[in-house]
């Protein structure tokens, strides 16, 4: 499909977006930014690179080092982020903070770098570069129960949008027998798993809990999507932590005028985007549903001859957001539709001698193969109609 590539020279675990990957990334991005905006999320952009001294405040070069891409500049020590969470933790630090300014939520598409061994590598599925649609949320410990079940709610609502309607739902928590092994204390423990249950029964979602599952720092919920082909696949997760607002001293002034600790959660929705790309080409075998699609109209003119008429409706589309090229090759027709069938171009238009006569446009349908005689006008609302749907 022309949409990635890996390269040798670059590097392995590395994705180079080829144009109508990157086209696809971009919509994908805009949509989930605007939705983002819309539930009470606040979109923030931090560096790829930070000081050595930020990673040990956050632990990860005690206990993630082997995972870290790592240099030296003026003789400091630097590194490419393996995570967003210092960078969200350190806007939210920029100023005092206040119980009415929380719940306090930052969205960002933060791509980071971690090291995984050569063999673990596949695809888009395992790379060492990739982008997490990352979030952070800041808030007092009476406000986690709306939270969580906002951020269920949410993730329903935009993992719904891409087609995917069946989930499983794991909810992880810690080994009772072995306290000495997490961060946080017991109230803190009791308070977050009863938050995350509670969400899950309140919304009246089946889940298996998976004691001892949770990581050191907190419990958390997974949601795995079920595809096409009935694989489940790993995709949200909603986290606990217990660790960074005690290590980055991360509090707010309470009504009583005291210093609180805040409760943080991380949440990716949809993962590491190049993860979740592949998980949808899977999901619609390669026929991209036309909101989604990387071309949405191919123009096929009949002969050299039609070119020039073929190229004025591309453009008109084109200024109407549009996605859509020219097959000017010197095919044949019948070759020129198959091939855009083969690719699942979900539009075709066919440019003649009728169609410059006429003014209008022969459309036809992936999968449906009806030439209809449009006026490119009605084209556009049809896109448009069948992308909001
Ligand atoms: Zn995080």
């Amino acid at each position: 499909m022309d949409l990635f590539s890996i390269n040798e020279e670059i590097g392995i675990g590395l994705v180079l977006w080829h144009p109508k990957g990157a086209i696809v990334r971009k919509i994908i991005r805009d949509f989930w930014e605007e939705e983002h905006l819309k539930n009470g999320y606040q979109l923030v952009c931090t560096p790829h690179i930070a000081r050595g001294g930020l990673w040990k405040i956050s632990g990860h070069l005690n206990y993630y080092k082997q995972n870290m891409y790592l240099f030296e500049k003026d003789g400091e020590p630097y590194v490419v982020k393996p995570m967003n969470c210092p960078f969200h933790i350190q806007i939210y630090n920029s100023k005092p903070r206040s119980y009415r300014d929380l719940p306090i939520r930052y969205a960002e598409w933060g791509t980071v770098y971690r090291y995984e061994r050569s063999g673990t590598l596949h695809g888009l599925l395992r790379v060492r570069g990739f982008t997490q649609d990352d979030a952070h949320i800041f808030c007092t410990a009476e406000q986690v129960d709306e939270e969580i079940l906002k951020i269920i709610e949410f993730t329903e609502h935009i993992l719904q949008k891409f087609g995917f309607h069946e989930y499983k739902m794991y909810l992880s928590t810690r080994e009772p027998k072995e306290p000495e092994k997490y961060m946080g204390s017991e109230e803190d423990w009791k308070l977050a798993q009863k938050a995350l249950a509670e969400a899950l029964k309140r919304k009246e979602i089946t889940y298996r809990e998976m004691p001892g599952e949770a990581v050191f720092y907190g419990p958390k919920i997974d949601i795995n999507i079920i595809g096409a082909s009935g694989r489940e696949w790993q995709c949200s997760t909603i986290q606990f932590d217990f660790n960074l607002p005690r290590r980055f001293n991360i509090t707010y002034i309470g009504s009583d005028g005291k210093q609180h600790e805040v409760v943080m959660i991380h949440r990716a929705l949809l993962g590491a985007i190049e993860r979740f790309f592949a998980i949808l080409i899977e999901h619609y075998r390669g026929n991209l549903p036309v909101w989604l699609a990387p071309t949405q109209v191919r123009i096929l003119p009949i002969g050299g001859n039609y070119l020039p008429y073929a190229k004025k409706v591309h453009k008109k589309l084109q200024v109407h957001g549009i996605k859509s090229e020219v097959d000017s090759s010197s095919s044949t027709i019948s070759y020129k539709i198959r091939e855009a069938e083969v690719q699942n171009i979900p539009h075709m238009i066919v440019c003649g001698k009728r169609e410059v006569k006429s003014k209008k446009i022969s459309v036809r349908k992936h999968g449906v193969g009806s030439l209809d005689l449009l006026t490119i006008k009605e084209l556009i609302r049809n896109i448009k109609n069948e992308c909001n749907r």
